[in-house]
């Protein structure tokens, strides 16, 4: 510690030296205004081809600090045609240094991640809508571009306070809170705001699961861009995954935070606000999942986990694919296959909380290669659902699923009273021949609404206003498994898995 303490000291002692002869030079020949790191690769092709444009401060490993010019960024962009900005923006050299220096801070975690809840997740998977996510992608389109210093990004971030806000009501859930994340007093300064929900866990509510995505989009106030795969494709799945979570009733053991990042296109400035308060604070987070961009298939495999070792937790990385194993396994009927690629940098959300010492996956829609070849909508005003292939979310459905499995699995289901249970409730719900049967022993609220959805998630069946008790029929429905919802009077929301054979 002590020693990394000094070769730190030594280097930034070295470039200030640099620095002060080259703040004669350097500075008054160009217009290097822009601090970061990047691959040393990028940096040194750079160099060769545009001199002027970029001084490479420091280098580790395969990694540079540099000082670069707003139009560096530009052919950075061109070159590298990746995710993200291509670099990682530093408010200083000495940040820019520290970053390429990875003084992770280290954590003991103990977490064992393990599967088990099959029941819950299947009730979860029954529910979880794809049109949910359609509907979500075109709404956040619909804002135009989502540039973090554009109202429309603002406004964004309000409006899906509400609608997280209102997934609580209409569930039913006291323990679910929203908050907005102000950054205006960040070292990286934006005017537009993260997004927060937390479901407190019920029994370990000091123990974190996160999953995030990113709400800005770029690029500029110029043009139109309405980042419908990136990435309003990430803040549709964790919030369709959210959902299911609510629609059966699931209560998890530790707290889970859904988190919309802002500013993420310029440099992960929202995620790198929370994550350094989270690390400097010791919040026990215990898993990080990151949505960035899941609707444009252009590889021949489904999901790609993102491996860079600078910024992705192998153990986390392994359980999303023994998750895929489990429950989408070759011989699955709803089979999901995965490869991995790399990205290069930290680019996207999960960066800083790697940094912060927290266990970091990162699902991707396909592999970088592919992605830079066919990901033409990337970036642009066509990045639209109506230009990815299929002009829908059935990609997108396949990472809600791995949310949904996820989240359950990572937080645990509840096994306190606050559960809701039917036959707690004085509920009694099954199916007998051929009809589902509902009674109430309690008569003080009444069913208010019932829904019956399939084990796609397609709602079959719904009634309003049913009573205490009575019976119906299923017979035209085939055989299999079912989920029934029911909403009473007093605005309870509970669900029940039924098999009709
Ligand atoms: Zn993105």
């Amino acid at each position: 510690m002590k020693k990394n303490t000094l070769i730190a000291m030594l280097l930034i002692a070295t470039l200030f030296n640099i620095n002060a002869q080259d703040n004669l030079t350097v500075s008054q020949r160009l217009n290097l205004t822009i601090y970061g790191n990047m691959s040393l690769e990028d940096a040194e092709t750079i160099k060769e081809s545009h001199p002027n444009e970029i001084e490479i401060l420091a280098t580790s490993n395969d990694e540079a600090a540099v000082h670069i010019s707003e139009e560096a960024t530009h052919i950075l962009h061109e070159l590298r045609g990746t995710h993200g900005p291509g670099y990682l923006k530093a408010s200083n050299a000495v940040e820019a240094i520290k970053q390429i220096r990875h003084t992770r801070t280290e954590r003991k975690q103990q977490m064992n991640f393990t599967i088990t809840e099959g029941e819950s997740v299947s009730n979860a998977l029954a529910v979880l809508s794809q049109s949910n996510i359609e509907n979500q992608i075109i709404e956040l389109q619909n804002y135009g571009t989502r540039y973090h210093t554009m109202p429309a990004a603002q406004m964004a971030a309000v409006d899906l306070k509400a609608k997280w806000e209102a997934m609580a009501t209409t569930y039913n859930r006291d323990d679910i809170s929203v908050r907005l994340v102000d950054h205006s007093n960040a070292t990286d300064s934006t005017p537009m705001n993260s997004v927060i929900m937390t479901i407190t866990g019920a029994e370990l509510p000091d123990e974190f699961v996160i999953i995030g995505g990113h709400l800005d989009s770029t690029s500029g106030q110029l043009s139109n861009a309405p980042g419908g795969d990136d990435d309003a494709s990430g803040i549709s799945v964790i919030t369709e995954a959210t959902r299911a979570l609510l629609e059966i009733g699931f209560v998890p053991k530790r707290t889970i935070e859904v988190m919309a990042y802002a500013a993420e296109e310029v440099g992960l400035w929202g995620s790198k606000d929370i994550a350094n308060q989270y690390g400097s604070n010791n919040v026990n987070v215990v898993a990080v999942g990151q949505f960035d961009m899941s609707n444009f298939k252009s590889s021949p495999k489904d999901v790609y986990f993102i491996n860079d070792s600078n910024a992705i937790d192998p153990t986390l990385t392994d359980f999303f694919k023994s998750l895929l194993d489990t429950y989408h396994g070759p011989s699955s009927n709803d089979a999901i296959t995965y490869g991995t690629t790399a990205c290069g940098y930290g680019c996207s959300d999960h960066r800083f909380w790697f940094e912060n010492g927290y266990k970091t996956a990162f699902p991707f829609e396909s592999s970088f290669q592919d992605f830079q070849n066919n990901n033409w909508i990337y970036h642009s005003t066509s990045d639209r659902m109506e230009n990815v292939p299929g002009a829908d979310a059935s990609h997108s459905f396949k990472f809600a699923k791995l949310a949904v499995e996820y989240l359950i699995e990572v937080s645990k289901k509840s096994s306190s009273l606050s559960t809701p249970d039917f036959s707690k409730e004085g509920y009694e719900l099954y199916v007998i021949d051929n009809s589902l049967k509902y009674e109430s022993q309690s008569f003080s609220s009444p069913i208010k609404s019932l829904k019956i959805f399939d084990i796609t998630g397609k709602r079959i069946y719904k009634e309003k206003e049913l009573g205490n008790a009575g019976r119906i029929s299923l017979s035209r429905f085939s055989k299999g498994v079912y989920v029934v919802s029911i909403v009473l009077e007093n605005k309870k929301q509970l669900s029940k898995k039924v098999v009709l054979k």
